[in-house]
């Protein structure tokens, strides 16, 4: 299995490079340059596996140039009992007879991201040990919260790497800039921006291209490399667990093997939605893709009508790792429907360039349309969703989760689709406890609490335990103070490797 970009211009490439690499040099993504099938015995025996023998299996078909010893070693570190507080790494739980929900949320930082980001940095050293890469690997994120937090989870004493992440002063919450300024590790450093989330990322990306930083960075024997989520590293690990649920749903008996089931996806940057139409491709047995939208419903309309537009307001909302205008993985779905097509691909991406917009042919809608079904949910139903699941079920969704209940109940509605239906689950309630807390305590109950009291007081409330990546952080030392304006990034990150390459 070799690796080619969406673009036509780059590869093929091998996983290594492709992950070392993370975007391609022509600006496409990297995608398999051959189609996985997966034997219907083989997802039977899956039923039998763990979620580490199932991810090893998997990960194999996509990884050919890591052995399997290799792979197995990156998958038992990445999962293990000391980072996931389940064995079962990503349960999938019962609502009622044909709504389940797939919790991704076991990991350390509470958010489905741990399930690729704690892998990553083992596949990436592999990566850079196989194309012979002498130097060490610096990770750089701008983070509007979640990403940041589960990447310096995932790279925290790492060998051979460094992480820096840059988050917005003003653009996070109390619960994800402490669990950021307490982060421990040894090659790890945080810095608040001034401004949001937009200044950071510019600021980030005018470092990785700036000939200068690199050189100085070169002098200290490091390279750049991202760990967004466009690298293939994060997106092959997330399509285990569509197996993953769908062998589990089998071995209970709540399915029998060809049962073709629905997914719905809480979507942002298509990472996560995109992992799923791979599983279908593999062979999964998939009816319908849905795709839950929040107010920044620009995947809605283009699922709906087959025009890209991300000419239209940015709204911040109460499922805010989901407030994404461009969604970047979307250009490997192309690539797929189109069969390959990388000149269209290129035109469309220079229209998204250009114009912020593009517009698909109607083979291409009719095949997304075919697979992908979509809608969004308001704040307003985000909270009341919230609310109704837990009287109904004592189940407690987060507000991103609670935008595909929403979605997945007009689904059914529009469609009188009754198939059994697993709903991803991308965040612990307790990431979100504030809008959480509202919605199942009332305004006037949570007036007055810091985001730290209502931890506990949601806890009682349900009877869930505060997971432990949230536990007591308030009382956790701060290591990373520093704030920095735009101008002063790159100086920031040059002062952190010097530091860190002393230390
Ligand atoms: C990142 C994230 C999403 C969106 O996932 P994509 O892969 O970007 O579509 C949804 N919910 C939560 C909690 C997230 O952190």
């Amino acid at each position: 299995m070799q690796y080619v970009s969406t673009r036509g211009g780059f590869g093929p490439v091998s996983a290594a490079e492709a992950i070392k690499r993370g975007i391609a040099p022509d600006g496409g993504l990297f995608v398999p340059n051959k189609p996985v099938t997966i034997p219907a015995e083989d997802i039977i025996a899956m039923t039998g596996m763990t979620y580490h023998q199932r991810a090893a299996y998997l990960l194999e078909h996509f990884l050919t140039d890591f052995s399997s010893d290799e792979i197995r070693e990156c998958v038992d570190k990445a999962y293990s009992p000391n980072s996931f507080d389940t064995p079962e790494i990503a349960p999938v739980k019962k609502l009622n007879e044909s709504t389940f929900i797939l919790e991704l949320w076991h990991g350390p930082t509470c958010a489905f991201k741990d399930m690729a980001l704690q892998i990553l940095p083992h596949l990436l050293r592999k990566a850079t040990d196989k194309t012979g890469e002498q130097d060490g690997i610096l990770i750089l994120v701008a983070t509007s919260g979640d990403t940041g937090k589960a990447a310096l989870e995932g790279f925290k004493d790492v060998p051979g790497t460094k992480i820096i992440v840059f988050y917005p002063d003003q653009g996070v919450s109390e619960v994800q800039k402490r669990q950021m300024a307490t982060q421990e590790g040894n090659n790890v450093a945080v810095f608040a921006v001034r401004g949001n989330f937009d200044d950071a990322q510019t600021g980030v990306k005018a470092i990785f291209t700036d000939p200068e930083i690199n050189s100085r960075l070169q002098q200290y024997h490091y390279k750049f490399s991202s760990a967004n989520s466009i690298n293939w590293g994060r997106l092959v690990p997330q399509i285990v667990y569509y197996f993953s649920a769908y062998a589990g749903l089998l071995a209970r008996g709540e399915i029998v093997f060809g049962d073709k089931i629905n997914f719905v996806v809480p979507t942002g940057n298509f990472g996560n939605i995109l992992a799923a139409y791979y599983a279908r491709k593999m062979g999964l047995p998939v009816q319908r893709l849905i795709c839950a939208a929040n107010a920044n419903n620009v995947l809605t309309d283009f699922i709906r009508t087959g025009t890209y537009d991300k000419n239209r307001p940015f709204h911040k909302t109460l499922s805010p790792s989901m407030d994404i205008l461009v969604s970047s993985n979307l250009e490997r779905l192309l690539y797929e429907i189109t069969g390959h097509d990388t000149d269209r691909i290129r035109q469309w991406m220079e229209a998204l360039k250009s114009k912020g917009r593009y517009e698909v042919d109607q083979a291409a809608k009719s095949e997304i349309q075919s697979i992908f079904w979509s809608d969004w949910a308001g704040d307003e139903d985000t909270l009341a969703m919230i609310k109704q699941t837990y009287q109904e079920y004592r189940y407690v969704l987060d507000t991103h989760t609670a935008v595909g209940k929403a979605v997945y109940n007009r689904y059914r509605r529009e469609t009188g689709d009754t198939a059994k239906t697993v709903i991803a689950s991308t965040a612990s309630p307790f990431k979100f406890n504030l809008s959480v807390a509202r919605a199942l305590l009332g305004e006037q109950n949570i007036k007055g609490h810091s985001e730290f009291a209502l931890l506990e007081k949601l806890s009682e409330y349900t009877g869930w335990p505060v997971p432990q990546g949230l536990k007591d952080l308030d009382k956790k030392p701060v290591r990373h103070n520093k704030v920095v304006a735009r101008e002063e990034m790159a100086q920031a990150v040059l002062e952190a490797v010097r530091q860190t390459v002393n230390s």
